[in-house]
């Protein structure tokens, strides 16, 4: 069927047309919605693809979150923490490499040690590249103190996804304990964002339990919040967490990818000047998930520069790809995957989310 898009988007986009084309099962419809949103991207921002360099710090974690395969619970990880030297040579390598960008991530860890080695790191990684490199954190939950001291040392951006925003499945997919609490995780996205942070979140798709109103509320929970990036993903499963065990009420692998699409187009539809990645867990799926994100309204993307020694302890899910491949093959096939997409590699360019200054100098 062919829909009128023209006609759809002259009014604005509501929540129940939103929620009827994520349910909609229609390819041709699906493909018109991804030109749609491509096009509103390519006249807002431009097609430009920006790179953050991805270094996976430490797979420690003090959380538990059912999903996730580096949980506290899982013994079966062996768990590392990337020494500063590496990290150092890793900063280094997206420099040389006119990736402008890096994130770093990890476990949520919040003792001192942790937390005062973070600060350390940032003021190197700023010495050593004269802060030519712009920096995400997406370290988890942090008290207010903590996120204004590493905002003062040299990191721009911040990624905490809320991972849904139903409070209910939240209680699904996280045990219910202090250690992991709904409100707790909101209060620390506005700390970041009125710090000053860049701020992004982001949700998973296909969780047992999730509804076609539950992304419809995401989406505009996004835009109620005034975010500046967002990364959502498919969820995939990994076989030693509890939610695993949930698989056969799941959508098939394929249908979360498609529907991670749909959710990407119509974000970009919602917020046209904000960053919006494709995921990793796109590229898991299929191996042209990524692509398919950028041609679905995404602009930014992720190659992971963390050492190969490394790389295969930082198991999320099952079937994580590229993780016996060196930063620099990682590059050469994210260029290439890029260009494939009909985007354009933004080298040297910080990229940073139109909204974000938008939103700044109006303060
Ligand atoms: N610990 C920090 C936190 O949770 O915010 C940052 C690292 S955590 C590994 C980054 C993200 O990985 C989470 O926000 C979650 O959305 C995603 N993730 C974890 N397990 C996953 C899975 N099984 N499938 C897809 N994404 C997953
Ligand atoms: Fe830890 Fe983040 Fe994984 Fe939760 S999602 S277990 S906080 S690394």
């Amino acid at each position: 069927m062919i829909y009128d898009f023209e006609q759809i988007l002259k009014s604005e986009l509501g929540s129940e047309m939103v929620k009827y084309l994520l349910s909609l099962d229609d390819e041709a419809a699906a493909k018109q919605l991804f030109a749609k949103a491509r096009e509103t991207r390519d006249a807002v921002i431009g097609n430009k693809v920006y790179l953050r360099g991805l270094i996976e710090l430490s797979n420690r974690c003090s959380k538990n979150c059912y999903y996730c395969g580096i949980r506290s619970g899982n013994k079966n990880v062996i768990r590392y923490d990337i020494p500063d030297d590496e990290v150092l040579k890793a900063a280094e390598f997206a420099l040389q490499n006119n990736y402008a960008s890096i994130v770093i991530q990890s476990g949520e860890l919040n003792d001192k040690t942790f937390t005062k080695r973070v600060t350390s790191l940032l003021q190197k990684i700023g010495n050593l590249t004269q802060n030519q490199l712009h920096i995400t954190l997406s370290c988890g939950e942090q008290s207010p103190d903590v996120y204004r001291q590493w905002f003062d040392n040299g990191a721009q951006r911040y990624l905490l996804r809320i991972e849904t925003s139903s409070e209910s499945l939240y209680y699904k997919i996280h045990p219910n304990n202090p250690k992991h609490n709904f409100t707790h995780r909101l209060n620390a996205l506005e700390s970041l964002k009125g710090i000053g942070y860049q701020t992004g979140t982001g949700i998973m798709i296909g969780l047992p339990y999730q509804t076609f109103d539950d992304l419809t509320n995401d989406l505009f929970f996004f835009k109620d919040f005034g975010i500046h990036m967002v990364g959502m993903g498919p969820y995939i499963e990994h076989p030693d967490t509890p939610l695993a065990k949930f698989s056969k009420i799941m959508l098939p692998l394929q249908q979360r990818l498609e529907l991670t699409l749909k959710m990407i187009a119509l974000l970009r539809l919602l917020m046209p000047d904000i960053n919006i990645a494709s995921t990793t867990a796109l590229q898991t799926i299929d191996p042209l998930g990524r692509e398919k994100g950028i041609a679905a309204g995404a602009n930014v993307i992720m190659p992971n520069i963390t050492p190969v020694k490394y790389k295969e302890n930082y198991n999320l899910y099952e079937g994580k790809p590229c993780l016996d491949e060196e930063p620099d093959q990682c590059t050469t096939c994210i260029d290439m995957r890029v260009k494939l997409a009909g985007g354009e590699v933004a080298y040297d360019q910080w990229g940073d989310s139109k909204f974000y200054k938008r939103s700044q100098s109006k303060q």
